[in-house]
Formats: structure tokens, C-alpha cells, sequence
């Protein structure tokens, strides 16, 4: 990247004028960036996180890069509700977002979903043909391309064998890369800058036009004047460790939120907008993710390839996807059952183990409440129906890995021990408390959505706030329901023709 304006290293307060201003640099905040700057607007960007640039990042260790790069370290989580399983959720805090921290995984939204999505919420100009220029224009920016076989780790190629004898249809994965050599690290950083996150693209592009980037920017509230946006105040992270420090202003005629699903409500509802529908923070949905583990006799070394490269929706109209999955060494250890020796052994023998994911298309459950402080509060009730799903991902799962000659299948269930047989698999239902299920989140969606009622949704289909106009909203807590794929390629999709819109408005 050229030249971001790092707060930590300026001195004092930090006041700033431009046409339009996005809080966030993550995948929604990068696309709005470029395509207004492109139209020759002047954007000013403002990002909390601070700024790592790729080269650095990418040789870092995974616990370093989550330190530095992820909300609170990684350490995030949704509360369960009942029997609901506490859900890590994981998200990028620096510039270039979460796109910096993705598997590079690249799904269009489902039909089945936009039509609901027309239905339920009126959204007619968000179709798939509505789409199809924005998303044409994000796979040609992000370089979307099919996972060649050849990239397969060797984890992924035996999940595909088991899966074809068990019936289940896989796919090749397409993703935002150029010149993958399969370090199997995306989520932390590629070493050979072949993952294309927005800090690589989008925001290289917005900035060749003119927009500022500053890093260690935290945007608290957005400034009303004669019942319209015309700024934002927040902090700049200047101060003793990294905390607030000097006070920052901005004066923009158009002010676009898109901090993710998660600190966009909060954002609007310090500024006192979302109130009149009831709906803020409501809604939320995260996609809750599993893996299973699974050993085999030779040694399978599932981290040398690409990260991941196969999926199934099979079942998606059930609610279920499976994406192929490797989780690094450090990482795969502490989640093994077992203590002393007993774990000792079976560290020993990651190298003999295949993984593979999956998640439930969720109906909801999750809200956000704005509590003092930097975070948000996030209660997550898990439906008995994504339960259900739940369950019946971990057994397809684990039949597979049995079939492709497995000897032992570990669940994400706390407490449980490895399961020898597919037998085994059968004791797998409801039974089960989901508050014991190893869950994690990457995909946190809906919050301030959007829709075509002022009284059902906080965010009209152009993007516009319906509490205060000039104040847009482009990331994913825009989408009314959770959408069963990988959430980054249609969050930058829906962005664009969100940009797009405002192009014409803005003149
Ligand atoms: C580990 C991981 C793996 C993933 N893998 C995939 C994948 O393979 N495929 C896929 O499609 N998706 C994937 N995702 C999801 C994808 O990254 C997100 O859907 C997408 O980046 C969300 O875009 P966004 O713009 O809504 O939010 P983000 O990209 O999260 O950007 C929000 C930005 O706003 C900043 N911000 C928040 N609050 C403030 C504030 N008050 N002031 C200033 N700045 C603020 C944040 O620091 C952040 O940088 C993954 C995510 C993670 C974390």
C-alpha cells in the first residue's frame, strides 16, 4: 500500500475533511472506497486497527498475526443462550479488515436466498441477475479462480474419495488468489501475497485515486447537523498502550458505516439512529462452523496444499455446507482430547490427520446490545433446527472420513472421545447439549438490515439510513438473513452495487 496515515504516530487530535467518509477498511469499506474515489469523490477511510503491511504479516506466526491483526486476539465470542454452545468468532481488526484473515473461499449468494430475501423484505432490485455486473467486477478486481486438483492437500483428496463412496457430491472451491502455492496458511497471512485481500486491491486502487487511509481511528459516533450526516467523532488511538488519545473529527457531506456486522450497530446507535424500526442489532446470524478430525494409518500432512479446496453443498437444503478446512499444528493440538501423555500421543500423530468443515445456514438468534466500552455484547440462542443441522454435519462428516479408510473420527464435542467406528457415529443426536459443541464463527451477518419498510428494516435497499439521511450502510450487517456461503465475495457484491448507486446521487 502507498501511504497509510498511522494515528498511533500522530501526535494529539486529528480533524479531517472530505466528501465522503468510510469507517472501515475491511471488504465492504475497501469497495465503497475505490468505486466513489474512482468517480472522483474525496474519501477519506478511518480504521481502528492498525496497519500491517502484507510482506510482515505474512511471515509472522499465526498466534502473532491473531495478536495484532484480530478483535480482541481472536478472543471474541457470542454468549449461548440455553443450550447454545459459546461461539468464537473470529474478525479482522487492521486495515484490509477480515478479508486480511480469509481462506480466500469465494461463494455467490443462493438464489433460494435473494428470493427470500425479495419476499420477506421486499428487496427487488437484489436478484441474482441485479448482482451479476457487481459480482463480475469483484471476481475480475479480487482475481476469482477455481482451485486446480493438483492444489488438493492430501487431507482434502481422502475426504473426497470417502464423500464418493458415501454419495456425496464435492466441488471444486473458487478463490481470490494469483500464484497459491499452497502454504495453507491464509487465515494468517499469506507468505507469497498470493491471497488478493483488499488491502492488496481495492484500497491500492482507492488510494491511487486520492483517498486517505488512516489506521488507529476509532469512529464513536456520526455527527447530525440540520437532520443530516456530517461527520463522525471518535478517538485516535494515540494514547499511553495503544488506547484513546487525541479526539478525532471529520466533516463529510456523506458518511458510509461499514464496520462490520458487529460494530456497525453500535456505531449507529451511539448516533442515535436505527431507533425507529426496533430492529438495531437485532437479527444477527454467524453461520456457526464445525470441524472433524480424522486419523489415518499413513501420514497425511494436511497443511501442505491450498488451505481449502473442496466443498459440497449436498445438503445445503438442509442448511448444511462443507468447505475442506486445515487448522495449523499449534492450533489442531489444543483442541485434541486428552491430557499428559495420552494428548502427548495423539500431538504426535497430527501429521496423520485430515480435517474437514462445515456450517449450518442459521435462522437467527443472535443480538447485539450496545454495552459501555469498545465492544459490543453479543447473546447468540442456537435454534433446536441448527442443532439438528449440526449434528448431521458432524456424522456425514465423520461417515466419510470412515469410508475414505479412517481409523478413528474425532468430534467438536467437548468431552467426547475419538470414535473407532462408524457404528459409533449413530450415538450422535439430540441428546447431545449444544453447549457442548467446539463452535466458531466467522461469518457474522444482519444487525441493522436491510429491506423496504422503514418500520421492519434500519437501512433502505439504496444503503441509506432511514433515521438520517447522508448516513449509508455497506457491510454484512446489511443482509436479513444468514445466506449458507462464505460471506466475503457477496458482502463486496452487494457494496458495489450499493457504490454504484451512490455514484449517480453524488454526482
Ligand atoms: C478467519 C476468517 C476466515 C474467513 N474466511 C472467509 C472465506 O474464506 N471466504 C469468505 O467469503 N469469507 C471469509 N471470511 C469472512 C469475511 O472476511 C467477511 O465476511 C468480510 O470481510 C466482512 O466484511 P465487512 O466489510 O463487513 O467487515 P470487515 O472486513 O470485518 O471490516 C470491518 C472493519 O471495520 C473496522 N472497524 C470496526 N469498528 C470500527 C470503528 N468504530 N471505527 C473504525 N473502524 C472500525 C474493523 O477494525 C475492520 O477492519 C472469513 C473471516 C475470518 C475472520
Amino acid at each position: 500500500m502507498t501511504s497509510v496515515v498511522q494515528g498511533r504516530d500522530a501526535g494529539g487530535d486529528l480533524e479531517l475533511s472530505a466528501e465522503v467518509a468510510v469507517v472501515g477498511s475491511g471488504a465492504s469499506g475497501a469497495v465503497i472506497a475505490k468505486e466513489l474515489a474512482e468517480a472522483g469523490l474525496d474519501v477519506v477511510i478511518l480504521e481502528e486497527g492498525g496497519y500491517v503491511p502484507p510482506e510482515v504479516y505474512g511471515n509472522w506466526r499465526p498466534t502473532q498475526t491473531l495478536r495484532h491483526m484480530a478483535r480482541l486476539a481472536g478472543a471474541q465470542v457470542a454468549l449461548g443462550i440455553g443450550d447454545s454452545p459459546v461461539i468464537n468468532i473470529l474478525t479482522g481488526r487492521t486495515v484490509g479488515g477480515s478479508s486480511t484473515m480469509t481462506g480466500g473461499v469465494c461463494f455467490r449468494i443462493p438464489e433460494g436466498v435473494l428470493e427470500r430475501w425479495q419476499r420477506e423484505q421486499g428487496l427487488t432490485g437484489y436478484l441474482a441477475r441485479d448482482l451479476e455486473y457487481a459480482y463480475q467486477s469483484v471476481e475480475r478486481e479480487i482475481h476469482v479462480e477455481e482451485v486446480p486438483v493438483q492444489m488438493r492437500s492430501r487431507g482434502s483428496a481422502l475426504f473426497a474419495e470417502g464423500a464418493a463412496r458415501r454419495g456425496l457430491a464435492i466441488k471444486p472451491v473458487r478463490r481470490n488468489t494469483q500464484g497459491c502455492r499452497g502454504s495453507g496458511r491464509c487465515t494468517f497471512g499469506c507468505p507469497v501475497k498470493a491471497k488478493l485481500s483488499v488491502d492488496l486491491t481495492y484500497l491500492r486502487k482507492a488510494q491511487a485515486r486520492g483517498a486517505r487511509v488512516y489506521s488507529d481511528c476509532l469512529v464513536e459516533r456520526v455527527v447530525e447537523k440540520d437532520g443530516r450526516a456530517a461527520g463522525l467523532s471518535g478517538r485516535v488511538l494515540n494514547g499511553p498502550h495503544g488506547g484513546r488519545g487525541g479526539k478525532l473529527r471529520v466533516s463529510a457531506r456523506t458518511v458510509v458505516v461499514c464496520a462490520g456486522a458487529l460494530h456497525t450497530p453500535k456505531i449507529l446507535a451511539r448516533s442515535k439512529v436505527g431507533r425507529r424500526s426496533r430492529q438495531l442489532g437485532r437479527h444477527v446470524t454467524l453461520h456457526p462452523g464445525f470441524r472433524v478430525a480424522a486419523e489415518f494409518e499413513e501420514r497425511v500432512e494436511g497443511w501442505k496444499g491450498a488451505l481449502q479446496s473442496i466443498y459440497s453443498d449436498a445438503l445445503a437444503e438442509r442448511g448444511i455446507t462443507f468447505v475442506g478446512i486445515w487448522v495449523p499444528t499449534n492450533v489442531t493440538a489444543s483442541a485434541l482430547p486428552g491430557i499428559g501423555r495420552e494428548l502427548d500421543a495423539r500431538v504426535r500423530r497430527i501429521p496423520h490427520l485430515a480435517l474437514f468443515g462445515g456450517m449450518v445456514h442459521d435462522e437467527g438468534g443472535g443480538r447485539i446490545f450496545s454495552v459501555p466500552g469498545r465492544e459490543p455484547l453479543l447473546v447468540y440462542k442456537m435454534h433446536p433446527r441448527d442443532k439438528a443441522r449440526m449434528l448431521e454435519g458432524m456424522r456425514v462428516l465423520g461417515e466419510c472420513f470412515f469410508e475414505a479408510g479412517a481409523h478413528s473420527v474425532i468430534l467438536p464435542i467437548l468431552g467426547s472421545q475419538p470414535i473407532t467406528s462408524p457404528d459409533g457415529l449413530k450415538a450422535i443426536d439430540e441428546r447431545i447439549p449444544a453447549r457442548r459443541f467446539e463452535c466458531a464463527a466467522f461469518h457474522p451477518l444482519g444487525s441493522a438490515r436491510m429491506g423496504c419498510d422503514p418500520r421492519t428494516a434500519v437501512v433502505a435497499p439504496n444503503g441509506e439510513t432511514y433515521d438520517l439521511p447522508g448516513l449509508y450502510v455497506a457491510d454484512g450487517s446489511l443482509f436479513p438473513t444468514s445466506i449458507g456461503v462464505n460471506s466475503q465475495l457477496p458482502i463486496m457484491a452487494v457494496a458495489t452495487k450499493i457504490a454504484w448507486g451512490m455514484r449517480e446521487r453524488l454526482g
